[in-house]
């Protein structure tokens, strides 16, 4: 305008920035609409993927993961990935698209005005951000170590605030954490202080660029190889390109991050599953019996000189027969219910459900046709009903409140104001250690499955309820095959076998009289718990 060109050289300037002016807030409205979207939508992709990636790993591969650290990875590393499209992919590629356009525009110019804006541009897009990487990594690691002590010494202190208090040890801890806090404060400054160099650094490069830019301009615009209107054109082109360059240090920075969350995650989402479905599966035979042959197991991890948990275990369990495993605790009984609920893979011996190998047979199939009460059961924090119908969500209210009865809760159920809506608690901790463990019983009892597996139902039932719930449980296994895993021997006379477990290995078995009779360690336990209940 200054050189006073006609109006219609003019009209497309004039246009281009009221148009380009005018639509900036829509644009950048979009531009955050789609990120974000993508961003949403890959965040809710990557819970589910990380999810039925960790299914498979419990319980063999999780017990040693705290589950503290787990949920770090569940909510922090994905989180940290979410920023992934937004903070350390488009960055880049902006920068690369805006270096582009104004190397394509002022190559047009002239060559010598690209080659000048080059130098300053990749200096601010590669050189930079590498710089204050080196810079900034030592800061950055003392930053994030303080905030750790910091917040370490304050849960400490507030956890243990009444023994502090108690001891007179208030004032030294507050000193303590005083100390802390300034150590963060001084890490906290360098950091302002390298990002303060940083973003000097890149105003002085973008401003060397116009300079370069303008002053390679002046000669050639006299000499006539470029016309006078465009200096200003290739003056702010230069400039405006830098603006996406300034994002970039920091880029690399959630890149990293980035790169560790995602390492961290796929750790877990790469380890082998303990147990694997065949690649063949075979069908399973309507038949429901389990014979067991020859079975041992050690847990992997277990040292050679430890005892097998499992060691040549046979037993048969027909179609509406009840056998009872009983033994001191740690003899494996619980480990029987892990390796038939295909929780852990087993190399010797073998297990047939209704005449199929159970390593033959998808995991999924196998559990179809168990229903087990586990020793400690967890409840969710949801109402009984739901938690009730984890185990058959066909179930019906009516048959829920039976199989209630049956576990021994029919009483208890009629006076909650609420019924089968009544909530659970964080983990069941609203009720008591033997109502969590009768409503497991009638979990596994609601479930429709021909082989019913109970472990410890009775263990925290007084003497009385706990032969009543045996009886119940006798009764209503007909025609189901019942294993009774337990270390009381009362009411046992019903079962049809008992095996006497001890150090893996079955050292007694029989039926409960012929073991009284065998006077061995059947025998002895069975007298100590009858002067056990005469005592009481
Ligand atoms: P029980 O149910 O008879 O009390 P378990 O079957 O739980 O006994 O345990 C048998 C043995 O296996 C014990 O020595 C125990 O330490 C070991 N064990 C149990 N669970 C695990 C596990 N998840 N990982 C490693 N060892 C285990």
């Amino acid at each position: 305008a200054a050189l006073r060109p006609s109006i219609a050289e003019l009209q497309v300037a004039i246009v281009a920035v009221r148009a380009f002016g005018i639509a900036r807030g829509g644009l950048r409205y979009a531009e955050r609409y789609v990120s974000h979207d993508t961003t949403f939508r890959l965040l809710a992709r990557l819970r589910v993927w990380f999810y039925q990636a960790l299914e498979p790993l419990a319980p063999a591969r999780l017990q040693d993961q705290r589950s503290g650290d787990l949920l770090a990875r569940i909510l922090g590393d994905i989180e940290t990935l979410e920023g992934f499209y937004v903070r350390a992919a488009a960055p880049p590629l902006a920068a690369l698209l805006a270096g582009a356009a104004a190397g394509w525009l002022l190559w047009r110019f002239a060559p010598a005005l690209m080659g000048a804006w080059l130098v300053c541009y990749l200096c601010a897009c590669l050189l930079l951000p590498w710089g204050m990487r080196r810079l900034g990594r030592a800061t950055g690691r003392r930053l994030a170590e303080r905030r750790a002590t910091l917040s370490a010494a304050l849960v400490d202190g507030i956890q243990g605030l009444p023994d502090l208090l108690a001891f007179g040890q208030g004032r030294r801890w507050a000193a303590q954490i005083e100390g802390a806090g300034q150590a963060l404060a001084t890490a906290q400054q360098q950091m302002a202080g390298l990002n303060g160099l940083q973003s000097g650094l890149a105003l002085l490069l973008a401003n060397l660029g116009l300079w370069s830019v303008t002053l390679l301009a002046i000669p050639l615009v006299r000499s006539g190889q470029l016309d006078g209107v465009y200096i200003a054109a290739a003056a702010l082109a230069a400039l405006a390109s830098f603006e996406a360059a300034a994002p970039l240090p920091l880029a690399t920075q959630h890149l990293e991050a980035n790169l560790r969350a995602a390492g961290r995650l796929f750790e877990l989402a790469d380890a082998r599953p303990e147990v694997s479905d065949p690649a063949q599966p075979g069908a399973l035979p309507e038949a429901s019996g389990l014979q067991i042959r020859g079975l041992s197991f050690r847990y992997p991890g277990a040292g050679p000189a430890e005892p097998p948990a499992l060691d040549g275990l046979d037993l048969d369990l027909a179609a509406g027969k009840k056998v009872a495993l009983v033994g001191p605790s740690g003899a494996g009984k619980s480990t029987l219910v892990g390796l038939l609920a295909r929780f852990w893979e087993y190399e010797q011996g073998e297990i047939r459900l209704g005449g199929g190998e159970l390593r033959q047979l998808p995991q999924a199939t196998v559990r179809q046709r168990l229903a087990v009460a586990p020793q400690n059961p967890y409840l969710f924090n949801a109402s009984l009903g739901d938690n009730l119908r984890l185990a058959y969500p066909a179930a019906s209210d009516a048959q829920i409140e039976t199989a209630l009865r049956l576990a021994g809760l029919g009483g208890w159920l009629e006076r909650l104001p609420q019924g089968l809506e009544t909530w659970a608690g964080e983990q069941g901790l609203r009720l008591s250690g033997g109502e969590r463990q009768r409503l497991a019983v009638a979990r596994a009892l609601l479930r429709p499955a021909p082989l019913l597996v109970l472990d410890e139902p009775t263990a925290h039932l007084d003497p009385p309820a706990a032969a009543a719930l045996l009886e119940t449980l006798c009764a209503q296994a007909e025609g189901r095959a019942l294993l009774l895993i337990t270390h009381r021997l009362a009411g046992l006379e019903r079962m049809d076998e008992i095996l006497v477990l001890d150090g893996g290995r079955v050292v007694e078995r029989g039926g409960h009289a012929e073991l009284l009779r065998g006077g061995g360690l059947y025998r002895r336990w069975w007298e100590m718990e009858a002067a056990g209940t005469a005592g009481r």
